[in-house]
């Protein structure tokens, strides 16, 4: 077992942790990272969906740095979309332009993972991170059965939406009450338009969340949905919900009904927007681990890469002496730290919305489509005072209750 002083140690081989670990490689830092699972990127846990390069400007237009970081091999692609539609409670549909790409997520991991091995990092698959010390400065991690303590001058606290790691450096996590819940089936031998990713909200079948039908070609695609807790009905499971927008939604069983189930997956979303700092001093919070989540629609692969490129920058940084980690912080934030924070302002809108269907399809009715594509893209092309203006208005006629 190496006992090497590592300058960053990553934990986490996900979108994030790859990302960090590459750039931080590339810019002369030596960089170990620890991941617990034995096949990187698998089991998926994921609906596999990233906009294109075309699309992230008009997502996330301060991130030039996305053009370079999303220009993706064909071999991580499964299928391109170019369409999306959303389905409201009573069935109105919604369609509009956005360009996609939809992963082979685990090769999409693998392929990030193998960018930063080729820069230099290296990389313990099967090797569990139990805790971090000294504010990052040591990490006890157990590997072949034996627990060994590795030295680091930076900690990255890469290890998704529980991430334990953030815990230990005292820089806080997500709060459990923001992290959505979700389950999906990787269905085959369905009826789907392969250039449509298709969105359904309605209280049945997705309360406090949608369901979602991702195409990956061949007559397959991601179906699945996320909901929060407290909107849900008592004694209703994930699957229960699943299995009754497969099997009961006027619209979706059509085409989905004879399909079979080739896979399921599932896990948490952290929705409640970006954790207080993201930064000590000689450690960092990346991706999940740090809620760096566009709350409205569950993507968390763009801000973990490219949040993933700005940390490996402020390591590298640090070690040329530099500057400290709040480089981190400044760049993240000036670069997607508006539309996170909007994603989740609007995602306490809407939540307001989603209790009912009655005003779900009324304010769809009253803002046009428009209004769904806007939450979707986590922005809003109105003042938010004027749409909490709008939905209480509308709230208050239809008599429902907050
Ligand atoms: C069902 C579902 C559907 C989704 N669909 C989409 C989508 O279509 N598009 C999109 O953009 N986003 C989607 N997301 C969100 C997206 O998957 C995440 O935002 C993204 O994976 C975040 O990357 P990450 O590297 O921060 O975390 P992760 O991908 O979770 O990676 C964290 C890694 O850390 C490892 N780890 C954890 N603890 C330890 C430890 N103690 N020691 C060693 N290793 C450890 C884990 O094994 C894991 O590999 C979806 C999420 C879910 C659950």
């Amino acid at each position: 077992m190496s006992e090497k002083n590592y300058d960053a140690i990553v934990v986490g081989a996900g979108p994030a942790g790859a990302s960090v670990a590459r750039r931080a490689q590339e810019l002369g830092a030596e960089v170990l990272i620890i991941e617990k699972k034995r096949d990187i990127g698998y089991p998926i846990q994921c609906g596999e969906l990233v906009p294109t390069v075309e699309e992230f400007p008009k997502i996330l237009p301060k991130a030039k740095r996305a053009k370079e970081l999303f220009n993706l091999p064909s071999w991580v692609i499964s299928n391109d979309c170019s369409r999306v539609a959303v389905i409201g409670p009573s069935k109105e549909i919604y369609e509009f332009k956005f360009s996609s790409h939809i992963l082979d997520r685990s090769r999409f991991d693998k392929w990030l993972v193998m960018n930063a091995s080729r820069a230099g990092a290296e990389l313990w698959t099967c090797c569990n991170a139990m805790s971090a010390e000294k504010g990052g400065r040591e990490v006890l991690v157990k590997k072949d059965g034996k627990v060994v303590r590795l030295k680091t001058s930076i900690l990255v606290a890469a290890d998704g939406p529980s991430s334990k790691m953030a815990k230990d450096v005292g820089l806080g996590s997500n709060n459990p009450s923001d992290l959505a819940a979700t389950i999906g089936y990787l269905m085959g031998g369905v009826g789907v338009d392969p250039d449509l990713t298709e969105v359904y909200f309605g209280k049945e079948y997705a309360p406090g969340g949608y369901a979602w039908i991702i195409p990956k070609g061949d007559g397959m695609a991601n179906v699945g949905l996320g909901i929060r807790a407290s909107f849900s009905e008592r004694g209703v499971s994930l699957r229960d919900y699943l299995g009754r927008f497969i099997n009961k939604h006027p619209i979706a069983s059509k085409k989905l009904q004879k399909g079979v189930i080739l896979s399921m997956t599932g896990g948490l979303v952290p929705v409640g927007g970006p954790i207080k700092r993201t930064h000590g001093e000689n450690a960092i919070v990346v991706g999940d681990a740090a809620g760096q989540v566009m709350a409205t629609n569950g993507g968390g692969i763009p801000p973990a890469v490219i949040c993933g490129d700005i940390g490996g920058e402020a390591i590298a940084r640090k070690l040329r002496g530099e500057g400290d980690l709040s480089f981190y912080e400044e760049v993240w934030k000036d670069e997607v730290g508006k539309e996170l924070d909007s994603g989740v302002k609007l995602r306490k809108m809407i939540d307001i919305v989603l209790r009912s269907d009655r005003l779900t399809e009324g304010i769809f009715g009253v803002l046009d489509g428009k209004i769904v594509e806007d939450v979707l893209r986590c922005r809003l092309s109105m003042p938010f005072n004027l749409l909490y203006k709008t939905i209480e208005g509308l709230r208050k006629s239809l008599n429902v209750l907050k």
